[in-house]
């Protein structure tokens, strides 16, 4: 038994101490602030305030990148996508209880034309007021509405943390609005796009949780029963094993909490599935039952990433910043050996990047034994040496991170390894 700091730590064997040294070890050369710096993918920067971000053109071609995948990833599973505001007047947040209860984590108010307005530190609201805007039938449920909503928290300066803890950030945010017995189906599906999105950007190792009724809480017996009856239903389908925290849920409902185990073996909480009794009625949601009678809709909130934010630093260190493929900011770089090769090569690069690859020409002039170093430590999957033998022979001489030196391919050869590597989402 050792003690760390605060952390108090013991190793069985003397394994057990490497292991730990060597994740530790391994945590730094991770480190996605550091990487975040080394790669140019984002920074944050005390001139604008602690805990905003700042997308670098890289990291920005990443998070598109992301969010594209996203949004068609939700769209397929018959959710449809929401816009909405960063502030709202301050009553809606009253009414919605977040000024009671969560307001040591918003910021202060502003002032605009006598009404006192709050920059969002939740998209809740905003999804029910939507729903609000007409009397919805039981035939138009489950209504599944995503976005990826910007949300802003005071967090405390000392517990700011590069990307993992901001003041500023996008969560990947849905609301279900459903019948009471569409719940199990409704969170069997989120079970399922949650996997499948989750194991796209590589993490297929999961642990769950289950948190039931806290002894203070709000809604009949009856409802609870029914809501955890449902979640414990769509695990069982799922097979998925799942821990139960015994009165660990939120005061408004139970919930499912999934944690993913990176490429080190750190656990990180990324999605929650969020039973909600209490906004419904703090709004008065309602919807036309089978027999003409006006009845509340069960609310789930979901979110898979988490937040963007935090998703993508756990993405950097879980690759190292050697990103798949499909996600590298610069998929190819080509590297002259002298300036007679200059015109093959952005020929090259045309044609590449009219079939929507990511390609760069190295326009420094350098040695080449120096532009092949700056695309290492750039992390560039792919690097094509073309000197004067590529040129007359129309090849290229390829050199990926994963497999090294690949020798002279043609360009429709490179083509179908990288269309290969991007498929399976992997890296080159
Ligand atoms: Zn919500």
């Amino acid at each position: 038994m050792r003690h760390v700091g605060r952390l108090r730590i013991s190793w069985e064997t003397p394994e057990q101490l490497q292991a730990y040294l060597t994740q530790k070890e391994e945590a730094k050369r991770r480190d996605h602030r550091k990487l975040g710096q080394d790669l140019d993918l984002f920074s944050i920067q005390e001139d604008a305030g602690g805990g905003l971000v700042f997308w670098h053109p890289k990291g920005a071609r990443m998070r598109l990148l992301i969010e594209d995948y996203w949004r068609k990833a939700h769209l397929d599973a018959g959710y449809e996508l929401l816009y909405t505001p960063h502030i709202a007047n301050l009553e809606l947040w009253k009414t919605s209880g977040h000024f009671d209860f969560y307001r040591e984590n918003m910021f202060d108010q502003m002032e605009i034309e006598a009404q006192q307005y709050q920059l969002k530190p939740m998209n809740c609201p905003f999804h029910v007021l939507t729903y609000q805007t007409h009397l919805h039938s039981y035939r138009e449920l489950p209504i599944r509405w995503a976005e990826l909503g910007t949300v802003y928290r005071y967090e405390r300066s000392g517990v700011l943390h590069g990307l993992m803890r901001v003041r500023g950030f996008t969560q990947d945010d849905a609301h279900i609005f459903c019948l009471p017995e569409q719940v199990a189906n409704e969170i069997l599906g989120v079970l399922n796009l949650t996997e499948q999105i989750l194991s796209d950007f590589g993490f297929t190792e999961y642990e769950v949780y289950l948190s039931t009724r806290p002894s203070k809480s709000v809604g009949t017996d009856n409802i609870w029963e029914l809501a955890t009856d449902a979640l414990v239903q769509a695990l069982n389908i799922k097979g998925w094993n799942y821990v139960t925290d015994e009165g660990g849920g939120a005061f408004y409902g139970p919930k499912i909490d999934i944690k993913i185990k990176d490429a080190i073996g750190r656990l990180w909480q990324c999605s929650t599935i969020q039973v909600d009794f209490n906004l419904p009625e703090r709004f008065d949601m309602e919807y036309v039952a089978v027999d003409g009678s006006r009845q509340r809709p069960i609310m789930i909130h979901r979110a898979i990433f988490g937040s963007l934010e935090r998703f993508f630093g756990i993405l950097v260190e879980n690759y190292a910043g050697d990103f798949p493929l499909w996600l590298a900011p610069v998929q190819v770089r080509l590297l002259p050996v002298s300036d007679d090769q200059r015109n093959y090569a952005d020929a090259i690069a045309l044609q590449l990047k009219q079939l929507s690859y990511r390609v760069e020409v190295d326009q420094s002039g350098d040695r080449l034994s120096k532009q092949i170093r700056t695309a290492e430590l750039e992390k560039v999957p792919v690097v094509a040496v073309i000197g004067k033998r590529e040129v007359e022979n129309q090849t290229l001489s390829i050199r990926t991170r994963q497999s090294g030196e690949l020798g002279s391919l043609k360009l429709s050869e490179l083509q179908e390894r990288m269309q290969k590597a991007i498929e399976n989402r992997q890296q080159i």
